[in-house]
């Protein structure tokens, strides 16, 4: 048996997915196998790129031990509540344990047609694949929670998107692909039993400590509040955009998951909006907090019958829990931008919140590039450049003095190279996603994306040859606009 699959959602009842085999694809070609991440799945690398792995990776062979499934699932898109979804073009293979004895989802993006796939197609084109393997890739090095790739083949079809694009397979590997939306298909049902059940798995896959709790639903309630506080505290410590935070692309432990018309933030501006689809700006960078505690809300309504069986006092525990993401979500941040002040030591509270918040108006009043910004400031205080770069990116502006002067004064004591570490060099920017794809689309031409992906490999790592990397986009590489590519 080349892979040890074990299937613990596939246990489930079978109404939580459908069995749902790959459709084969007439010429796989294997682009990409990410060797470090099947090396911590305890896979064989040669066997993955062999025939018969390649085969899997298409879709085009199920191996000993693999149940193909769809899951199930509703969602909130854009909010409005959609009672069934489902993975419409996505089949997880199963389940490995990995090296350190974490159980970790295989799924293959694109593999074609399911129950759930409405009018789609079931397959994946070559540029959203590339850009979920980039960026999904990206924040694994930044060290954020996420969903990563596995590989990414070429199915030799082409799909019809906005444009005529290639045909492509991602293969992801998760926590689990367990979504708030998975919660809410069972609740609209009113199916107590599934809720139950669906409870259960997660507490025991992702929130064991849960389960000694006095009343372990609202336990596992509070623990995917606390995940989420975080997960988007370290979006938004990045300039990263989700851009379709609905509720079905919500993992309930706590991943990033479902790139889609994601971006970075170049300039600081907290409108941000880069997907095509969001006309409205709901999923703007700096509105991520309030839907993040929106979505927790929906997830709320759907446990309640788990919380208690009264349901006044159901609505209560829930309300008690959803308190504790503010504060929670505010405590995350505050600490997160004094780390990258360089604010060490015991937090000043007010005076290191006003440091924080003043920097940032900085940058939005001069449209300044938000990562090169921190970045400048993170080499400034290291001693390995002046205040020149910093300036250049910020103006003349008096009240910069006035703001290095008390910053100076807070960050004195901060070991050097400390902000250096917290502070990318290198960020998946927009640009450089779009180059990589159009080369790959237009040349067959892998080399800017295998390039980018190595660059993006060490984010914190300055390296002279890829000094551009770092640069913002020239006014004329500026991407505004992306797309879903569903
Ligand atoms: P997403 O916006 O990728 O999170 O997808 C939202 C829903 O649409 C999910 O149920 C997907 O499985 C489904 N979907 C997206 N693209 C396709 C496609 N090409 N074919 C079938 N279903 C799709
Ligand atoms: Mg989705």
């Amino acid at each position: 048996m080349p892979i040890a699959f074990d299937n613990s959602y596939a246990r489930l009842p079978e109404r939580f997915f459908a069995l749902t085999p790959p459709t084969p694809v007439p010429a796989p070609r294997l682009v990409k196998l990410n060797d470090a991440l099947a090396a911590e799945l305890g896979l064989d690398r040669d066997w993955l790129a062999s025939p018969e792995g390649v085969a899997m990776l298409a879709g085009n062979a199920i191996v000993v031990g693999s149940t193909p499934i769809a899951t199930a699932y509703a969602g909130h898109q854009f909010g409005q509540f959609v009672p069934q979804l489902g993975d419409g073009r996505a089949i997880l293979l199963g389940e490995v344990v990995d090296r350190s004895g974490v159980r970790r989802d295989i799924q293959l993006k694109g593999a074609g047609r399911t129950r759930f796939s409405r009018g789609g197609d079931g397959r994946a084109a070559l540029g959203p694949v590339m850009r979920e393997y980039i960026v999904s890739e990206a924040m694994a090095a930044l060290g954020i929670p996420t969903t990563r790739a596995l590989a990414f083949v070429l199915t030799g079809e082409s799909v019809m998107r906005e444009e005529a694009m290639r045909g492509a397979i991602l293969t992801r590997v998760a926590a689990s692909h367990i979504r708030i939306g998975t919660f809410q298909f069972f609740a609209v049902r009113q199916d107590g039993e599934a809720l139950r059940l669906l409870a259960d798995h997660v507490i025991a896959r992702h929130y064991p400590q849960a389960a000694g709790a006095a009343n372990p639903y609202l336990a596992l309630f509070d623990a995917v509040i606390a995940a989420q506080a975080e997960l988007i505290v370290r979006w938004l410590l990045v300039g990263f955009i989700h851009g379709v935070m609905n509720t079905d692309n919500a993992s309930i432990a706590g991943e990033t998951i479902d790139y889609g018309p994601c971006a970075f933030l170049d300039a600081y501006d907290p409108s941000t909006v880069f997907s095509s689809i969001d006309t409205g700006g709901r999923y703007a960078y700096g509105n991520q907090p309030s839907i993040a505690l929106w979505n927790l809300t929906r997830l709320a309504e759907a446990m309640l019958p788990l919380f208690a069986e009264d349901t006044d006092a159901a609505v209560a525990l829930a309300q008690n829990a959803l308190g504790a993401f503010a504060p929670r979500y505010r405590a995350a941040y505050d600490a997160g931008i004094a780390r990258k002040l360089g604010l060490a030591g015991e937090g000043e509270g007010e005076a290191d919140r006003a440091l924080g918040s003043e920097f940032l108006e900085l940058l939005g009043t001069q449209g300044a590039d938000f990562t090169l910004s921190f970045r400048h400031l993170s080499r400034l205080q290291a001693g390995l450049a002046g205040e020149e770069p910093l300036r250049t990116a910020l103006g003349d502006d008096p009240a910069l003095d006035e703001w290095l002067a008390r910053w100076r004064e807070r960050s004195a004591e901060t070991a050097p190279g400390a902000m250096l570490a917290v502070n990318p060099a290198y960020i998946p920017r927009n640009h450089r996603i779009e180059a990589a794809i159009a080369a790959a689309q237009e040349r067959d031409d892998f080399g800017p994306f295998a390039e980018l992906l190595a660059v993006l490999a060490q984010p914190f790592e300055e390296r002279p040859e890829f000094a551009e990397y770092e640069m913002p986009p020239k006014p004329e590489e500026r991407i505004t606009a992306t797309f879903c590519g569903t």
